[in-house]
């Protein structure tokens, strides 16, 4: 027994020299990434869900960092954004997909006018607020752009958004400035109705977690109507996250979510292409 838990410990450490060897590689790529165009940004539509059964697909977008590797390929997030936070990475990283999709957002309003997204989502990681000047970039970067901050929604996570007194002395500050929060994956972690009155977020996105199971589970129904009541309740709207088939999307409908996500209605989208999807009629 012994030996083989040896060989065991063997096998875990190699898997570790390899994870950490992996990191490094992928941190090495990531700074050469940001440097050479190889960062970009793809957007997913959150629609309007009417009590009339009707889907405004105009409702906004959130946008969400894709990386095309010189030799991997397409790299998917969960492989790099948390590299990223651990390397201080995400701070260049965020400023490129903040003011990329600012850019792109004012290029829709432009060519598109009442048919562009009246909100833009963007993800924000804890290791962003870490600096107090990071609240000035954000503002230049709204003027630089032209983006109206009403229109900018930043995504953050309970956790983040419960952090030190520091955390929300900046999360008061994007207020200030205009900006929206959205309380992001709600329902995993810790997270608690009763705590929700005590984050300044104005919208409350239920995890796909959730409505992936509300068909079949009564249990998780009655968990996303007391979240919207809440929600309702603090005056914060709520965005039903990973619609994937109609039926779900009746469900959330029902249960009275403002607005929903997912494949049902499209995959995050190139600016040209989430273009040409806003200007089909509505389904
Ligand atoms: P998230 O913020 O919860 O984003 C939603 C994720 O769910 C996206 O994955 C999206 O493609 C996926 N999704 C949307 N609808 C459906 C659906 O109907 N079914 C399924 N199965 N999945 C759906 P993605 O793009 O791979 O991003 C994963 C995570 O990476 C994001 O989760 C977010 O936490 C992080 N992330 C992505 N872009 C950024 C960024 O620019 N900055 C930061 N800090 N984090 C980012
Ligand atoms: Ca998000
Ligand atoms: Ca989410
Ligand atoms: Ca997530």
């Amino acid at each position: 027994a012994k030996r083989s838990g040896g060989a065991r410990f063997v096998r875990f450490e190699s898997a570790m020299r390899e994870r950490a060897a992996r990191r490094t590689d992928i941190e090495t790529d990531l700074r050469q990434a940001l440097q050479s165009d190889q960062l970009f940004v793809v957007y997913q539509p959150v629609v309007g869900l009417g009590a009339a059964g009707g889907t405004d697909r105009s409702a906004g977008v959130e946008a969400l960092v894709r990386w095309r590797h010189p030799v991997r390929g397409i790299v998917p997030p969960f492989e790099f954004i948390g590299v990223a936070e651990e390397s201080g990475l995400i701070g260049p990283l965020g400023d490129f997909v903040l003011e990329q999709a600012c850019r792109d957002f004012m290029r829709w309003q432009h060519e598109l006018g009442a048919l562009a997204p009246r909100l833009l989502a963007v993800n924000l990681s804890r290791a962003q607020l870490g600096h107090r000047e990071w609240v000035d970039t954000v503002a230049r970067i709204l003027a630089d752009t032209g983006m109206d901050a009403q229109r900018l929604q930043l995504e953050v996570t309970e956790s983040l958004a419960a952090q030190d007194t520091d955390v929300q002395q900046r999360l008061h500050e994007l207020k200030a400035l205009g900006i929206t929060l959205a309380l992001d994956d709600f329902g995993t972690g810790y997270s608690s109705l009763a705590s929700l009155h005590l984050l300044p977020v104005d919208t409350v996105k239920i995890d796909r977690s959730f409505v992936s199971q509300s068909e079949t589970s009564h249990h998780h129904r009655v968990l996303i109507e007391a979240t919207v009541k809440v929600a309702q309740s603090l005056g914060m709207n709520t965005v039903a996250e990973g619609i994937e088939t109609a039926e779900q999307a009746n469900v959330v409908r029902t249960l009275q979510c403002d607005k929903a996500q997912g494949y049902l209605y499209a995959r995050p989208l190139p600016r040209e292409d989430l273009a040409a999807w806003l200007m089909q009629p509505d389904g």
